[in-house]
């Protein structure tokens, strides 16, 4: 019999054998521990299981809880009445109702740039990164496309399209010299990293805009973790300290965290007409796959008036006033950030321990641990929002506090 040729993998850009071999054990642990898998109502700001356990959601990214507004609600099922249908299903390139236009709009106006949507932040990066790597959006020339080494997961997972369609390299988190060097030799570059990391810590953009300046360096900046909790009228980390959103950057962010409703918006600076058409026919599924329905554009559309409200601002002051009573009573490596997330660390082999505990006390907060974030930096991710009470905040530290992790924390 002959024997049948087995394939080899490249493994340039993922390797799921490795992730999952790593990742899936923990899973599993998790799960069986009782901190992965769990099933629960929300009523009123706490969780109900089955079996009748309740408890805070300390790991939830609905930083200002805006989607259980009533007015995002209401919003919702407005629309629906309005337009009389879900998703007329044709794409949008040929037939649309106006609903989408009119959100592009209001989101266009709020955040000062030219905002196209997506059906979320994933879908967006996966749709506009390869058109960067063919040059579409770099002013025909395919750039060197470098990748931050710590970008979100949506990013990461692109590599492989773009690395066919250009040449990239990943570089180490902000590493403001390299990028500057790869400026020197190449044409074209662009640069991809989070505005905001998922652990705290702003991307330097005010380095990066003199490097756009010195050479016209294009960015593709991800700040869904920032956008609504930060900033005037909600326009995010990256935004606020943008003057004037110019054609080498563009800014995605995610509509369904604190923004509190569904789909994401890609904010882009003056881009011609004939690029937006590109946008829309060929930004993979952004093009091909269904767009943002109606009462996630309704909904968007009642967030993004509040943001316009001095309410706005009231929420963001109060979530501010609930990170500072955490700090006062935890100190992490986070401290004094206005990012909502505090890692509170833990070894590997406790962190586990440690949720169950928090998590039988009536609070659940995520372990996190490779691949979700770096080797040796596994811990638990604590999420601050503004319909968390003192109360739950201080109960939650008490028993951060009783269980001892502070020794690991002081590090
Ligand atoms: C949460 C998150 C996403 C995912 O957003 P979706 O709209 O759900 O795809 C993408 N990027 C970053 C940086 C995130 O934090």
């Amino acid at each position: 019999m002959i024997e049948k040729l087995k394939v080899k993998p490249t493994n340039r850009y993922r390797n799921n054998a490795k992730a999952i071999g790593i990742g899936n054990t923990f899973w599993d642990n998790s799960e069986h521990h009782g901190l992965a898998g769990i099933v629960a109502d929300l009523q009123r700001g706490r969780l109900y299981t089955q079996e009748g356990h309740s408890f805070v959601n300390f790991s939830c990214c609905s930083y200002l809880d805006l989607d259980s507004h009533i007015q995002v609600i209401e919003g919702a099922i407005t629309a629906l009445r309005k337009f009389g249908v879900l998703d007329h299903c044709i794409p949008r390139t040929r037939v649309q109702i106006p609903a989408l236009l009119e959100l592009e709009a209001s989101l266009s106006e709020l955040f000062e740039a030219q905002v196209v949507s997506a059906i979320s932040a994933s879908v967006a990066t996966s749709g506009i990164l390869p058109l960067i790597a063919s040059g579409h959006l770099t002013d025909d020339e395919r750039p060197l496309m470098i990748f931050d080494k710590n970008c979100h997961v949506s990013m990461q997972q692109v590599k492989p399209i773009c690395a066919d369609e250009t040449e990239i390299v990943t570089c180490s988190h902000h590493d403001l010299d390299f990028i500057e060097d790869q400026c020197k030799l190449y044409e074209r570059v662009c640069y991809i990293c989070d505005g905001s990391d998922s652990l705290g810590g702003y991307a330097p953009v005010k380095e990066l805009t003199q490097l756009q300046e010195c050479y016209g360096l294009y960015i593709y900046y991800d700040d869904s973790h920032s956008i609504s909790a930060y900033g005037k009228r909600g326009v995010g980390y990256v935004r606020s300290h943008i003057d004037c959103l110019n054609d080498h950057t563009i800014i995605t962010a995610t509509l369904n965290k604190a923004f509190g409703a569904s789909g994401a918006a890609i904010l882009l600076g003056d881009r011609s007409r004939e690029t937006l058409r590109i946008i829309e026919r060929f930004a993979g599924a952004i093009s091909y796959s269904q767009p943002m329905n109606i009462a996630a554009i309704g909904a968007c559309l009642a967030s993004a008036d509040i943001h316009r409200t001095k309410e706005l601002h009231t929420l963001q002051y109060k979530l501010q006033s609930k990170i500072a009573l955490f700090d006062s009573l935890v100190p992490t490596a986070q401290a004094g950030s206005t990012f909502p997330i505090r890692l509170v660390p833990a070894a590997d082999s406790e962190v586990i321990t440690l949720g169950k505990l928090l998590f039988e006390a009536g609070y659940y907060v995520s372990p996190v641990f490779f691949p979700i974030v770096a080797r040796g930096t596994a811990g638990l991710r604590v999420m601050m929002r503004t319909g968390q009470t003192d109360d739950d905040i201080r109960g939650l530290a008490q028993v951060i506090i009783n269980n001892r992790l502070l020794s690991e924390v002081a590090k």
